[in-house]
């Protein structure tokens, strides 16, 4: 057994929490509240992407300019949405099989440290992973008000683990962790390994094609993942 600690940067949506759709329809709410119309979410991509960036593609295809303070209006009555989505939602946004039981054992594991990594506002994501009952097992993350693009997310990421933990992490010790080729590249061109996972709107071979380090079909289907992490050279 190594004597090494690896860092995890897990993304939220599709690779922690299904969210059972509060998520989107909470954005939507928010921009037809305030713009009149939601239709054009149908033609933004949502998976992978940050809240900043897919409000502000919605509100270009309305015709509406993403100044920061609108960005903002649209943040704050997203957040109130998604309160009373997730509640309405009540167990149909669960953490994804396998979830809870992997992360109470990183937690007590010292080979392994968590962390998130996402494109929704940190308001956010502590809701969806409040609610799942997983939030206590993240000291620390980087989220969608660190960076437009998720490539720009590692480094906060990296400091948060450095102050949270005391020590520097080597980024071939860390593991970027999601469920789209866009956490995968986030992962290369940081030079992170990368770990896939077939549970969000990607095939395991369309995560295969996009350079993932490993691919699993489901965190509660991978046998001893913790191994196949730490032996991975
Ligand atoms: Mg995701």
């Amino acid at each position: 057994m190594s004597n090494r600690t690896l860092l995890l940067l897990f993304d939220v949506d599709g690779t922690l929490v299904d969210s059972a759709g509060s998520g989107s329809r909470s954005v939507r709410k928010a921009v037809e509240a305030l713009h009149g119309d939601a239709s054009v979410f149908d033609r933004v991509q949502f998976a992978g992407r940050t809240d900043m960036v897919i409000v502000s593609d919605a509100l270009r295809l309305l015709g509406v300019e993403p100044l920061p303070e609108r960005l903002e209006e649209v943040r704050l009555l997203y957040l109130a949405k998604l309160a009373s989505e997730l509640e309405a939602a009540g167990d149909r946004a669960k953490a994804l099989p396998g979830v809870t039981d992997l992360l109470a054992r990183l937690h007590v594991d010292p080979c392994f440290q968590t962390g998130i990594l996402t494109g929704n506002w940190s308001d956010g994501a502590r809701m969806k992973l409040s609610h799942c009952g997983i939030w206590h097992f993240f000291p620390f993350g980087a989220f969608g008000e660190d960076g437009p693009e998720r490539e720009r997310l590692v480094g906060p990421a990296l400091e948060r683990a450095g102050a949270w933990s005391g020590r520097s992490f080597r980024h071939e010790e860390v593991w970027v962790i999601g469920d789209t080729p866009l956490d995968v590249r986030c992962g290369i061109e940081n030079g992170t390994r990368t770990l896939a996972v077939a549970t969000g709107p990607y095939t395991r071979s369309q995560l295969e094609r996009a350079g993932a380090d490993i691919v699993i079909d489901a965190i509660d289907t991978a046998t001893d993942l913790e191994a196949m992490l730490l032996d991975f050279h």
